[in-house]
This record gives C-alpha cells, sequence and structure tokens, in this order.
C-alpha cells in the first residue's frame, strides 16, 4: 500500500513503519518547562546533548534510555497522550486520524524535505551541555506549537 502512512492506523504499523513514520524534526528531542499551576507546557531551544543537529537523529539511538532516563518512547500503547509532541510530529498527527504533511519524508520521498521547510531543529538550538537547567526559562521559542 504506497499510502500506508495516511491510511493504516497507529496501532496497525509493524516496527519498520513505525519508525519510519518520525519526520525527523527532533523537535521532541528539545527541553519542555511544563507551568506547574496550569499544566502548559513550553518548548525551549535547548536540546538534549545526543542529538546530531546536522541530521537531527539520535546519536546513540539503541542507549538513550540509558543515556538519558527521561527520554521519551513513542508507542502505540501511550498514543492517546501525544499531545505534548508539536503539532507537526507525525504521530500525534496520524494518533488523531490527520495526513502527513507534504514536506514528511515520507510524502515528499526526500529525506531534507523536513529542514528545507523550515520545520526541523536544524541551526536553531543550543546543546544542554551550555545552559545550566536553571536557566532554560531564557530559551522560551515560540516556534514551536
Ligand atoms: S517530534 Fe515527532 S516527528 Fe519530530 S522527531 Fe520527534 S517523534 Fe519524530
Ligand atoms: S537521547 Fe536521543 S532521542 Fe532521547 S532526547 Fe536525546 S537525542 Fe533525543
Amino acid at each position: 500500500m504506497a499510502d500506508w502512512f495516511n491510511t493504516l492506523p497507529l496501532e496497525a504499523l509493524d516496527r519498520q513503519q513505525w519508525e519510519a513514520l518520525c519526520d525527523g524534526c527532533a523537535k521532541c528531542c528539545l527541553h519542555k518547562l511544563e507551568d506547574e499551576d496550569s499544566g502548559e507546557v513550553y518548548y525551549t531551544k535547548v536540546r538534549c546533548r545526543y542529538l546530531d543537529e546536522d541530521n537531527c537523529r539520535c546519536s546513540d539511538y539503541e542507549r538513550r534510555s540509558v543515556l538519558v532516563p527521561n527520554c521519551v518512547h513513542l508507542t502505540v500503547e501511550n498514543s492517546a497522550e501525544f499531545d505534548w509532541l508539536p503539532s507537526t510530529c507525525a504521530y500525534r498527527l496520524r494518533a488523531h486520524g490527520e495526513p502527513l504533511p507534504e514536506w514528511h519524508p515520507l510524502v515528499s520521498g526526500d529525506r531534507d524535505s523536513v529542514h528545507r521547510a523550515g520545520v526541523s531543529i536544524r541551526g536553531r538550538a543550543i546543546s544542554d551541555e551550555y545552559v545550566h537547567p536553571d536557566g532554560y526559562d531564557e530559551h522560551i521559542i515560540t516556534w514551536v506549537e
């Protein structure tokens, strides 16, 4: 099925399809702050140090849970809680039955289209090696919704 990514529900994806659904934007590897009173989540431009920012991929995907204990694993079982993800995230879109955008690599056939469309964090983030956690609030951004 050529357009499986827009027709199959998340529950029907095999492991390879599940992994391919990621658009490679890396927005989920940015640190977030949560307002304790309102529960609102604010994205910062501070990124995980293990992200290879040039290609927006985890530099040690297999060991990510060991390296970063709070690195979030997206699974079909927790798909009801995907609304903290960016509005552009393919998993969030598909959890709501929405189609992937035209810049998604599965639609365009080109892994760079997510970068050309200005959707990824490439060139816009700072590694958490250089920012004290108490200072994350100085790096809150509005370009992730
Ligand atoms: S936000 Fe979603 S689509 Fe983007 S890198 Fe993270 S999991 Fe993949
Ligand atoms: S460990 Fe890898 S997947 Fe997890 S937040 Fe860091 S860069 Fe992203």
